[in-house]
């Protein structure tokens, strides 16, 4: 089974997809964890996207393009994928479905975490106390929100339209939207 997980970013999307890969011992396909490690491990891509992503900025689409392909044509991961902030821009929607078609996948389902901007804020507050990301400060944020809105929207407006596309409230408790994951999920 392959999910994306969709929403604005502290919409609960990694936390959900930590939960699938236990239960569906799948695998979780995170562009920022994916970026972040880049950066960490301080390689040629890290150093091209260290400022624009401490700056909330995206990263470009033919660098994150690339790091799916990757996983995507890894036969271990074939029908186990949880996309976790990605596609985010209309070209990525276009390119996951190219290579989904190229690798012989479907995407079973799509959950989009429809969560406000104010709930959000505190959860970023809360989360930069704990895991200390450098591009978790409040303006940092507010310029990821700004860009998820001016991006992802065509993404959401794009995947709305699609019989497998579902709405869940993100500003629930958490086990209350894994409950509702399960549910739609039925396995
Ligand atoms: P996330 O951990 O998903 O909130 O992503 C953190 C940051 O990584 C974002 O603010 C972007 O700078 C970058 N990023 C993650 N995923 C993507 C993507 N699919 N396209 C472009 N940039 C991304």
């Amino acid at each position: 089974m392959n999910l994306i997980l969709f929403g604005p970013p502290g919409a609960g999307k990694g936390t959900q997809a930590k939960y699938l890969v236990q239960k569906l011992n799948n695998f979780q396909i995170s562009t920022g964890e994916m970026l972040r490690e880049e950066i960490q491990n301080n390689s040629e891509i890290g150093k091209k996207i260290v400022n624009d992503m401490n700056e909330g900025k995206f990263v470009s689409d033919q660098i994150v393009n690339t790091l799916i392909e990757k996983k995507l044509s890894d036969p271990d991961k074939k029908n186990r994928l949880i996309f976790d902030g990605y596609p985010r821009s209309l070209s990525q929607a276009k390119n996951l479905e190219e290579l989904l078609k190229k690798t012989n996948q479907v995407i079973d389902f799509i959950f989009f975490l429809n969560v406000d901007k104010d709930v959000i804020i505190k959860r970023i507050e809360n989360r930069k106390l704990i895991e200390k990301r450098s591009d978790d400060d409040l303006k940092t944020f507010i310029k990821r929100y700004d860009t998820y809105m001016a991006t992802t929207k065509p993404v959401l407006d794009f995947y709305s339209k699609n019989p497998k596309f579902y709405e869940i409230d993100g500003s629930s408790e958490i086990t209350e939207i894994t409950a509702k994951i399960d549910n739609f999920i039925n396995v």
